[in-house]
């Protein structure tokens, strides 16, 4: 949306700025998830003395480094700084968890045949109905995978 990329160091300002008013991740721009504070406690690999607030948004952008920031004072965690590997931020994703309470990894859903996918989501919804998933202290983005489950669906065809 700005003219020019090239911006001297006021105009960083104004558009860091601008980001915060508009809750937007200082790194990338893009409109994040607002995210429980237990989620970014349970995720945090620095001291939780150096959290500085208690309203912290999950960016989604793949390749962005932030994971967490805060609006307020656009303090970040980056990927280096949680203690779990983000299904959103990972380039090779086949090792990764895209399911963090029932431990299903992206991997799993790319060589599932569509019987083997149905029986993922088919455990996933019934591990979710017994209340045994913990979105909130085990999904990096603390809430369900299953909208991500989905997408990695529609996005194998
Ligand atoms: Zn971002």
């Amino acid at each position: 949306m700005r003219k020019s990329r090239a911006c001297s160091s006021p105009a960083e300002t104004t558009s860091h700025e601008t980001h915060a008013q508009l809750g937007l991740c200082p790194a990338c721009g893009a409109k994040g998830v607002s995210v429980s504070i237990q989620t970014v406690k349970v995720m945090a690999a620095i001291s939780l003395r150096w959290l500085r607030s208690t309203s912290y948004q999950f960016c989604h952008t793949p390749h962005c480094p932030v994971v967490y920031y805060c609006v307020a004072d656009a303090q970040t965690l980056t990927v280096d700084q949680v203690r779990e590997r983000v299904y959103q931020k990972e380039t090779d994703q086949s090792n990764v968890f895209i399911c963090y309470c029932f431990r299903y990894r992206a991997s799993d859903l790319q060589q599932a045949t569509a019987a083997e996918y149905e029986a993922i989501i088919a455990d996933i919804r019934a591990g979710i109905a017994a209340g045994q998933c913990a979105c909130e202290l085990r999904n990096p983005q603390g809430s369900c995978c299953l909208g991500n489950v989905y997408r990695a669906l529609r996005d194998r065809g």
